[in-house]
C-alpha cells in the first residue's frame, strides 16, 4: 500500500487520504477550455449549446489571448498536462500522486494515469450519466447521495474496482440534478454497466484507454514529468 492511497473500509475501492481537503480551481471554467483552445466539458449540458465559449471565442482569455506563442516542446507538454488536470478537476499536488502511483504499476504509464483517474468515484457517477458534469458528480458524491457495494461513500477520489455496484441512494433518487443527468444520457462506456431503473451501476471491467475518450496526449504527460 502506498502513502497516497489507502483501502477504503468495507467495499473495494481506494480512498486518496487528502485528496478531497485540497484546495480546488472555483474560478470560471470555461476561461479553462479557452486557455487548452478545445472542449474540456466542464459545464454540463451547456457545453453542447451554441452557448459554449469554445464555440463563440475560441482563443485563449486576457488582454494577451490573441497573440501567437512561441511553439515549444516544452509548453505542448505542459498543456496536455493541464487538460488532463482540468478535466478531472485536480490540483498539481493530487495528480503528482496519480502520476507516481501510475508509474509504480505494471504496464505503460501513460495509460495506467488514464485509468487511475477513471475509476475516480466522482468519475464513474458522471460517466454512468447520474451527473451532467465530473464537478457535479463530485458534489453529488460529497452530500452523500451514493453508496458503493451497499455503504455510503462521500469521498470523490475513491477508486472504484471490478464488481463494485454504485448506487443512488433511496432518499436521493428525486433530486433535480441526477433526474436532468439522466434525462440527458449519454452512452456507457463498456467497462460499466448501468440499471437505469434500479438507479444503479457495475463497475464490469478495468476502464478501456480506447474507450477513454479525452483530447489529451497522456504520452507527452509522462515526457513531461519525465524531463
Ligand atoms: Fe468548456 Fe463546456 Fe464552457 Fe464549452 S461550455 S467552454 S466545453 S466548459
Amino acid at each position: 500500500m502506498d502513502a497516497g492511497l489507502q483501502k477504503g473500509e468495507g467495499f473495494s475501492c481506494y480512498i486518496q487520504s487528502k485528496g478531497d481537503i485540497l484546495g480546488r480551481y472555483n474560478g470560471p471554467v470555461c476561461r479553462l477550455c479557452r486557455r487548452e483552445g478545445t472542449k474540456l466539458f466542464l459545464k454540463g449540458t451547456r457545453c453542447f449549446t451554441e452557448k459554449c465559449a469554445i464555440d463563440r471565442r475560441s482563443y485563449p482569455p486576457g488582454q494577451h489571448g490573441q497573440a501567437r506563442l512561441r511553439a515549444s516542446e516544452y509548453r505542448t507538454q505542459l498543456r496536455e498536462k493541464q487538460k488532463l488536470k482540468r478535466i478531472y478537476g485536480l490540483m498539481e499536488r493530487q495528480f503528482r500522486r496519480y502520476f507516481a502511483k501510475a508509474e509504480r504499476e505494471k504496464g505503460v504509464t501513460g495509460k495506467n494515469l488514464l485509468v487511475l483517474l477513471e475509476r475516480r468515484l466522482d468519475n464513474v457517477v458522471y460517466r454512468l450519466g447520474f451527473s451532467s458534469s465530473r464537478k457535479q458528480g463530485r458534489m453529488l458524491v460529497r452530500q452523500n447521495h451514493f453508496s458503493v457495494n451497499g455503504r455510503t461513500v462521500n469521498i470523490p477520489s475513491s477508486l472504484v474496482d471490478v464488481n463494485d455496484m454504485i448506487e443512488v441512494k433511496e432518499g436521493s433518487r428525486g433530486l433535480l440534478a441526477i433526474q436532468h443527468a439522466l434525462e440527458g444520457m449519454r452512452p456507457v462506456p463498456s467497462w460499466l454497466q448501468l440499471e437505469r431503473a434500479g438507479y444503479k451501476g457495475s463497475v464490469l471491467s478495468q476502464p478501456v484507454k480506447e474507450e477513454i475518450e479525452l483530447p489529451v496526449n497522456e504520452q507527452l504527460v509522462v515526457e513531461l514529468y519525465s524531463r
